[in-house]
């Protein structure tokens, strides 16, 4: 029986393991998927925010404002990227600075450090490509950015390098609650645990009326869209660039990302509860992204676009995170994680593995180690350094993705590791082949065989994402018989 099962590994499950493996307790984490980090964890703005603007004394205020001073630490521990740019929300009226004041004063209650209102000389020196209309901005030097789904293979990797287990394709379909737990059923194993923890994202209230019939929230998905442009615009805004925030969001942003591309949107499109997958780009919302930013940024070159996606915001009806044991003793609620959840993650982890080692009386793990080994990325180090790695290690010496410069060596430590990409996506998001202007049309088939030959399954078994997006799906020249012509 485990001590504690863990359903969905997002940043948020992510999170709430590893910091679990520092007390003496065995835990699994349970996925639907076939890879970490592929819901709305995969596909979102990236920021860590300062967090001044979620109410006082709420959820998000709190986890927000102590995710955010923690997020450098446990950044430095577990070897992912973190850039402490600050952001700007910017003003276009009066109205808009009295919205400012407002956020700062807001800030300030919640503790949020080194905010500033700025004019628009100062506006236009941090950010000489601001739109001519905005007037001020508060100014929050604590916000950041990372990337979300290295934090979560790294939380994971972490955690299972710590003695966690992660169950991937095990989509929890039924829960029997136990006198002593939980017996959690996919549809063909199941898993016995004396506390579940739902980190399950947009189907976080469907998980929980498995063993609730009358639960306290409910979910619906809202989508948000976004355009990213190629490396060649890095330097266009230095900041994470805001509009005045209004009742449907952040608004529309424009921000560079840790690799140096540009990220512009999100929109906010409230979906039927039903549309729990719908992460589909629409024409008409990519126009009305782009029209919205033309309004804060000057010149945003499109032509460099590389890549559309979207993301589902897990909407809770009670528009706070809901974080705690639910009416079922033993099952705890992570839900209603929309934005600042990935901000908050580092926070939320430590908070619930505190609470859950209280419950299960555990003491504290004395092997526990926090460090995740660093990754090594071939393009950023000296000649000297490349020389001596591709002595030791000859596939460093092969280039794979010529967009991004990776090599063999990067792909092969994506796939050894703890939690170890199995997918093209899971290797992209890991090592970046893939990820450059080409989209993975030249990197894409090499990937592959390097796939195949190293995890000794056929090409053909190797999906691009889910466990059912085949990429070979016959042969182009097969030899016809008579009969057959
Ligand atoms: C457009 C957009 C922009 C955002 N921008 C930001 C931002 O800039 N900063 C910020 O702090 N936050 C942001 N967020 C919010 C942030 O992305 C989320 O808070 C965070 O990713 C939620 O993580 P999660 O682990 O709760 O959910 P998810 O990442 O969705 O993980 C849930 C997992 O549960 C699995 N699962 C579901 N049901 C089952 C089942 N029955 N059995 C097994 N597994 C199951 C899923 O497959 C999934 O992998 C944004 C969100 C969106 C959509």
């Amino acid at each position: 029986m485990y001590d504690v099962a863990i359903v969905g590994a997002g940043v948020i499950g992510a999170s709430v393991a590893r910091e679990l493996m520092k007390y003496q307790l065995k835990v699994v984490v349970l996925e639907k998927g076939n890879d970490v980090a592929i819901g709305t964890t995969k596909a979102n703005s990236a920021i860590v925010h300062a967090g001044y603007d979620a109410p006082f004394g709420s959820n998000k205020g709190r986890f927000n404002a102590l995710g955010n001073r923690i997020f450098g630490e446990i950044c430095d521990e577990l070897n992912v990227p973190f850039n402490r740019i600050g952001s700007l929300v910017c003003a276009f009226d009066e109205e808009d600075m009295t919205t400012l004041k407002a956020l700062k004063e807001n800030g300030e209650s919640l503790g949020i450090p080194g905010l500033r209102i700025i004019d628009q000389a100062m506006l236009r020196a941090f950010e000489p490509n601001i739109s001519d209309l905005a007037i001020g901005a508060l100014y929050a030097p604590s916000a950041g950015i990372t990337e979300p789904w290295e934090l979560t293979v790294a939380y994971m990797e972490n955690a299972m390098d710590n003695g966690a287990n992660l169950m991937l394709n095990f989509e929890v379909i039924k829960i029997d609650v136990e006198s002593d737990g939980f017996l959690i059923h996919s549809s063909n194993q199941t898993v016995r645990a004396k506390r579940i923890v739902n980190a399950a994202g947009v189907y976080a209230d469907t998980l929980y009326k498995m063993v609730c019939d009358s639960p306290e929230f409910t979910i619906h998905p809202r989508r948000g869209q976004y355009f990213l442009l190629d490396k060649n615009v890095n330097g266009l805004v230095n900041h994470v660039i805001f509009p005045c925030p209004s009742k449907l969001g952040k608004g529309i942003l424009v921000l560079p990302t840790t690799e140096g591309n540009l990220l512009v949107g999100p929109d906010s499109e409230d979906l039927e509860s039903t549309e729990r997958e719908a992460i589909e780009t629409t024409g008409n919302r990519l126009d009305y992204i782009k029209e919205s930013a033309a309004k804060l940024v000057n010149n945003i070159p499109y032509r460099e676009n590389i890549t559309t996606f979207a993301g589902l915001r897990a909407e809770p009806s009670t528009g706070d995170f809901i974080i705690g044991e639910g009416k079922i003793s033993g099952f705890y609620n992570l839900a209603g994680m929309k934005s600042p959840g990935l901000s908050s993650a580092p926070a939320i982890g430590k908070h619930v593995a505190t609470e859950l080692s209280k419950s299960l009386k555990a003491p504290l793990n004395p092997h526990f180690n926090p460090i995740r080994q660093k990754r090594i990325r071939f393009e950023k180090l000296s000649d000297a350094e490349k020389a001596v790695l591709i002595k030791e290690k000859p596939a460093y010496g092969r280039i794979i993705c010529r967009c991004e410069s990776i090599t063999e060596g990067e792909i092969l430590d994506a796939i050894h590791r703890n939690c170890g990409g199995r997918t093209l996506n899971g290797i992209k998001r890991r090592a970046r082949p893939g990820a450059g202007r080409c989209q993975g049309g030249f990197c894409g088939p090499r990937v592959m065989e390097i796939l195949s030959r190293e995890l000794a399954v056929p090409v053909e078994s190797i999906c691009q994402e889910s466990s059912e997006s085949f990429i070979l799906i016959g042969k182009t020249k097969s030899e016809v018989t008579d009969n057959e012509v």
